[in-house]
C-alpha cells in the first residue's frame, strides 16, 4: 500500500500540519481510516459538513446535475442558479445574492461591494474608504484578508497589504462608535468568532453594533461563513440579537461538504453597485454548485437542523461544562459551535492527538482551545460517547501535566 501521508508530504506544500490519520471514507458523523477504524467527526471540516458525510440527498443532487449539465460559466444563464439564489434570499431575508466558491472569495466580494457603495452611494472621496474589522477576526487567507488579521503568523512574509482597514476590539460597541469616520464604508464582523477561539460576544453586542452602523450610514457586513446555516442554533448567528445585516457571507456548509459554494448576499442598494465586468468567478454559480447549494438549503429546513443544532448544542455544552477536570479553563459557544479552552500550560494539540487515538476527531484552535463543530445531524448518544472519551483523555493528562508543570525542587 502507498504511504499516502508520505506522498502528501513529499509532493505537497507544508501549509497544513495534519493529524497522523489518513481518512478514506465518510458516512454521517463518522469517518474511517485506511485500516477501517472508525472515528466520530467532532470537527465537521471546520463547519463545512453540517449534513454529515456523503448525505444521500446531496450526493443525488450532485450526481444528477453532473450528468445533466456541468460548468458553462456566467456567460449564459443556467436553469439552476436562479432557484438557488431565490431560496437563499428567501431564507435569509436578503434582496440579492452573488455566488462565489470559497468563503474568502465571498468576503472579498463583500469588501469590494462595501468600497464601491461608499464611493457611489455614500459619497466617500475616491480611494479614502475605510472598513473597520474586529481584533481576532478570521475571514480567510487572501492577501487583503490576512492584511487585516491580528494573528502575526498569518501576515508574516506576505506584505505589503492593501490600506484602508482599522481594528476595534471584538465585543466592544463603544470602540466601534469611536472608530467610525465620515469615510467609514462598513464594519465587517463574525457574529461568533470561529478560528479566533469560538468567541461569543456579550448579549446585545450585535444589536448595538447594528444601531451604530445605521446611525452613521455604515454597512454592517456579517461573515457567517462558519457561524451561519444553523451552526449556532439559529439560521444566522446574527439572529440571536435580532439583527438583519446589510451584507452577509455564507459558505462552508452551503456546499453540503461536497463542493466549495459561497454567497455574498446584500440589500439591493448594496448589490446594485456591481455592473457587468466589475466582479466574477468562472465556477461561481455553476449549475452543479447551485444544485448542491439549493439541496443543502432544502435539507437544512426539511430536517429541521437549525432547531436540532440548538438542542444538541445545549446538550453538548451541558456535558462539557460537567467535566470536572483542573485542566479545563472555560467552555463557551452557541449551538453546535463550541470551544473548550484549556489552561494555558496545557498543549491542546497533545489532547487532540490523544483524542484521535481514542476515536474522536477534532482540532485545536487559538488560545489553547479545542473546537467542536460536529455535523448538525449528530445525536445525544454520539455526543455522549465523544464527551466521555474527552473526559478520559483529560483525566489521563492530569497527573502528567501537573508533574511537568511543577517547579523543580
Ligand atoms: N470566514 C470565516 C468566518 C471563516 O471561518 C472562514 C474559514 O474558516 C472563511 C471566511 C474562509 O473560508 P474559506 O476557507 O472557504 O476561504
Amino acid at each position: 500500500m502507498h504511504d499516502l501521508a508520505g506522498l502528501e508530504a513529499r509532493f505537497g506544500a507544508t501549509n497544513y500540519a495534519p493529524l497522523p490519520v489518513t481518512i478514506v471514507r465518510g458516512d454521517g458523523v463518522y469517518l474511517f481510516d485506511e485500516q477501517g477504524r472508525r472515528y466520530i467527526d467532532m470537527m465537521g471540516a471546520y463547519s463545512a459538513v453540517s449534513f454529515g458525510h456523503c448525505h444521500p440527498r446531496l450526493i443525488a443532487a450532485l450526481s444528477g446535475q453532473a450528468r445533466r449539465l456541468d460548468t458553462i460559466s456566467r456567460a449564459y444563464f443556467n436553469d439552476r442558479l436562479g432557484p438557488f439564489l431565490a431560496r437563499a434570499c428567501a431564507l435569509t431575508g436578503m434582496d440579492a445574492a452573488l455566488p462565489m466558491n470559497s468563503g474568502a472569495e465571498a468576503v472579498e466580494t463583500a469588501l469590494k461591494a462595501a468600497r464601491k457603495w461608499a464611493y457611489k452611494v455614500k459619497g466617500v472621496p475616491a480611494d479614502r474608504a475605510e472598513i473597520i474589522v474586529a481584533d481576532g477576526n478570521f475571514h480567510g487567507r487572501t492577501i487583503t484578508i490576512v492584511g487585516f488579521s491580528s494573528v502575526p503568523q498569518y501576515r508574516d512574509g506576505f506584505g505589503p497589504f492593501p490600506a484602508g482597514f482599522r481594528h476595534v476590539p471584538f465585543g466592544d460597541a463603544t470602540a466601534l462608535a469611536a472608530a467610525i469616520t465620515p469615510n467609514t464604508a462598513a464594519f465587517l464582523v463574525e457574529p461568533v468568532q470561529g478560528e479566533g477561539g469560538i468567541n461569543v460576544p456579550p448579549d446585545g453586542y450585535l444589536a448595538e453594533v447594528a444601531a451604530i452602523c445605521r446611525a452613521h450610514n455604515v454597512l454592517l457586513l456579517c461573515d457567517e461563513v462558519q457561524s451561519g446555516l444553523g451552526r449556532t442554533g439559529r439560521l444566522l448567528a446574527c439572529q440571536h440579537d435580532g439583527v438583519a445585516p446589510d451584507g452577509l457571507m455564507l459558505g462552508k456548509a452551503l456546499g453540503g461538504g461536497l463542493l466549495p459554494v459561497s454567497l455574498f448576499l446584500a440589500r439591493r442598494e448594496v448589490m446594485d453597485v456591481f455592473a457587468p465586468g466589475d466582479h466574477g468567478s468562472t465556477f461561481g454559480g455553476n449549475p452543479i454548485a447551485a444544485a448542491v447549494g439549493l439541496a443543502a438549503l432544502d435539507l437544512l429546513v426539511e430536517e429541521q437542523l437549525v432547531e436540532r443544532s440548538a438542542r444538541m448544542g445545549a446538550h453538548l455544552m451541558r456535558r462539557l461544562q460537567a467535566i470536572n477536570n483542573p485542566l479545563v479553563a472555560e467552555v463557551r459557544g452557541r449551538g453546535l459551535f463550541v470551544g473548550l479552552e484549556l489552561r494555558r500550560d496545557v498543549d491542546a494539540g497533545d489532547m487532540v492527538r490523544n483524542l484521535l487515538q481514542a476515536g474522536v476527531l477534532t482540532k485545536d484552535t487559538h488560545r489553547n482551545t479545542i473546537r467542536f463543530a460536529p455535523p448538525l445531524i449528530i445525536d445525544e448518544r454520539q455526543i455522549d460517547w465523544a464527551v466521555d472519551r474527552l473526559a478520559e483523555v483529560l483525566d489521563a493528562a492530569v497527573p502528567q501535566t501537573v508533574t511537568e508543570a511543577a517547579p523543580a525542587k
